[in-house]
């Protein structure tokens, strides 16, 4: 039986980050209920909307062919609701699904984690924790207007692992205002300390839509908008990362993922192997094999549509040929042990031997056998290099999934 990725969105957060441009709220927790609740629903009526809307189960995801491996509640700020609403939404899993949970992740942030809420989670089902950490330094969580700082995450880690939590991820965006590399290597030494088996690490992107992209639009110093890393900073920030993430025993095995050997996130591997994964929730992401669809970002609205029974999905996208062999190269060469070149030009009838041959006289890229890498000192430009791959490819056969 095949696995299947389960994505749940809960866009809700106490406050909003500077630096944020998810459609998420701030919203009275009394709203937490009922859109726990149309979660619910749509789980259990997911075959009945998806046909509704137009999305053909067949052959792609059928509870027949599929079995549920991952679980990822992401947000949001998941760890807000109430224990008993996430154990609701894993509870209407495994009614909605054959079920077999390896990994069952929550994202949490650090101010939100109390003893009696970790017990329940870990209760629940819960066995991995992605902690919103970002940095371990004060004067950086406060001017990107997060709500913990570092003693909290102090206070939660040891709180998780009381509470029989194995796995627990730390979350760290390098390039924040007021970072520097000294600070930098404080939070990644700080997380390496902590002894977590998971670490992410975002490059820090300004975006129009946040109150700090608009700040520095406007050439304003609110949020600190004037003391942002410059672009060479940040590339060191990550050349640091690299090497200090190595020494301390962690594998990259993506852009922006390390683990311990055996800590690797099964469920977001399946984002960039273009496994499928179906996604509750507003906003909430899917992907068959041969469609991609969302969901209606507006959580009331969400919440309204599903309660009268009624699909929330608002996009529907019929991927060609030339759609999928771009996420292949885009999506799977993220990860550091590479593509099956083989495979790929098989599928979709092109031969890109000739290119990747001279890109790999370039040291851009690797050729091992069959698979295909990009050089882990090379991944802070992928995206030029696989556009260049790509130039004027021709697809000669239908993606066959
Ligand atoms: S906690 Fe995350 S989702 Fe919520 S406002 Fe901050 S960055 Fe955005």
């Amino acid at each position: 039986m095949a696995e299947l990725g389960i994505y749940i969105q809960v866009p809700f957060c106490q406050t909003k980050c500077t630096y944020c441009n998810f459609h998420t709220g701030v919203v009275s927790p009394g709203r937490f209920a009922p859109y726990a609740d149309a979660v619910c629903r749509e789980i259990s009526h997911h075959r009945t909307l998806l046909e509704s809307a137009g999305i053909s189960m067949s052959g792609a995801i059928s509870g027949q062919t599929h079995s549920v491996d991952t679980v990822y509640i992401g947000g949001g700020t998941p760890s807000l609701l109430e224990p008993e609403l996430l154990s609701l939404m894993l509870d209407a899993l495994r009614a909605g699904f054959e079920c077999s949970f390896t990994e069952v992740t929550l994202e949490a942030d650090p101010e939100t984690i109390e003893a009696e809420k970790a017990a329940e989670w870990a209760a629940a089902g819960f066995n991995r924790i992605s902690l919103g950490t970002q940095s371990f330094v004060d004067e950086e969580l406060k001017a990107a207007g997060r709500m913990h700082r570092r003693e909290d995450i102090y206070r939660a880690a040891p709180i998780l692992r009381a509470a029989g939590i194995r796995n627990i991820s730390f979350d760290l965006i390098a390039g924040l205002p007021k970072q520097t590399h000294v600070s930098w290597r404080q939070s990644l030494g700080e997380a390496i300390a902590l002894g977590s088996e998971h670490i992410s690490i975002y490059m820090m992107e300004i975006d129009e839509g946040s109150r700090l992209g608009l700040e520095i639009l406007q050439s304003g110093s609110r949020y600190s908008a004037r003391e942002i890393p410059a672009e060479e900073e940040m590339a060191a920030f990550y050349e640091l990362a690299q090497a200090e993430l190595k020494t301390a025993g962690y594998l990259q095995y993506e852009i922006s993922n390390w683990a311990k050997p055996g800590f690797e996130s099964r469920h977001n591997l399946k984002y960039w192997r273009r496994e499928p994964y179906l996604g509750f929730g507003a906003g909430a992401h899917s992907f068959s094999g041969a469609q991609r669809w969302a969901n209606r970002h507006d959580a009331a609205a969400y919440v309204a549509a599903i309660s009268e029974g009624k699909s929330a999905i608002e996009s529907v996208d019929t991927l060609t040929p030339t759609l999928a062999l771009d996420e292949e190269f885009f999506l799977g060469l993220r990860q550091l042990s590479g593509i099956d070149l083989g495979r790929i030009e098989r599928e979709y009838g092109v031969s890109l031997r000739e290119r990747v041959g001279e890109l790999a006289a370039r040291g851009m890229a690797e050729m091992k056998g069959e698979i295909l890498r990009l050089p882990a000192a090379k991944l802070s430009v992928s995206s030029e290099i696989i556009v260049e791959l790509l130039r004027s490819v021709q697809v000669a056969a239908p993606a066959a999934r």
